[in-house]
């Protein structure tokens, strides 16, 4: 991440990955320009948060014209560091994490999961979808310095020894997919996504918040 984004507020910095998925898709088609009510229609994000996010991003789009979907697209690279590729560590080969090694975000191209780790001896010395699974006792051992992120896909219970342990292998990020709130110090970052509480909220809101027509 460069110094630029730290003038970025946060929840614009958090739609980067949307839009950028979006503007790929349409340099790939050979546009050259896209309008803000065409990127609201494709990322459901309201028109006049689109264009203040992308006023950060120094692009101001013209009347009639759009925004340049080049100087946007680069512009993300380099925010996002898609130059780059950022190796990640999954802890817990089970249901879930089987599931991620598979998948490998192979879309996103700068994001891999390099190395992955659980405690049953049947998983240990596989390979999943490309990725090796070692022994979590080897976890110390096998992380290196250029893996800063880990995805704990590992059961509730076993969760913050887990965290304990990545910390002080030198992690900075967590994406937490286990219902265990994990306690870390101030400096680690930890994104925490329950699949469960997700449902739930989504059918609570279907329930008692259907949308009509037309809304957002
Ligand atoms: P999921 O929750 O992903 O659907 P599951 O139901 O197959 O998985 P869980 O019991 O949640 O299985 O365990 C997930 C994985 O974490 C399993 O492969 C299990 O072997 C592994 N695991 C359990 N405890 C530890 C631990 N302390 N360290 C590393 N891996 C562990």
């Amino acid at each position: 991440m460069n110094e630029e984004q730290n003038k970025i507020p946060q929840a614009t910095a958090k739609r980067l990955p949307l839009y950028y998925r979006f503007l790929n898709n349409l340099h790939n088609q050979g546009k050259e320009r896209v309008s803000s009510k065409e990127l609201s229609d494709a990322v459901k994000v309201d028109s006049a948060t689109i264009r203040r996010d992308f006023s950060y991003f120094g692009a101001l789009g013209k009347k009639g014209y759009g925004y340049n979907v080049n100087y946007l697209l680069s512009f993300f690279r380099k925010t996002l560091d898609q130059d780059e590729v950022t190796k990640v560590a999954l802890i817990g080969v089970g249901n879930l994490g089987t599931a991620f090694l598979h998948y490998n975000f192979l879309k996103n191209n700068n994001t891999m999961i390099e190395m992955a780790f659980d405690a049953s001896e049947e998983k240990v010395g596989t390979d999943i979808g490309g990725v090796p699974v070692y022994s979590i006792e080897e976890l110390e051992s096998k992380l290196s310095d250029d893996i800063p992120i880990a995805i704990l896909t590992v059961p509730a219970n076993a969760a913050q020894g887990i965290t304990d342990r990545l910390i002080e292998a030198g992690i900075s990020g967590i994406l937490n997919f286990t219902p265990a709130r994990i306690t870390v110090p101030d400096r680690i970052r930890v994104h925490h996504i329950d699949l469960a509480v997700e449902l739930q909220a989504l059918i609570y809101f279907l329930k008692h918040y259907p949308l009509q027509e037309g809304e957002e």
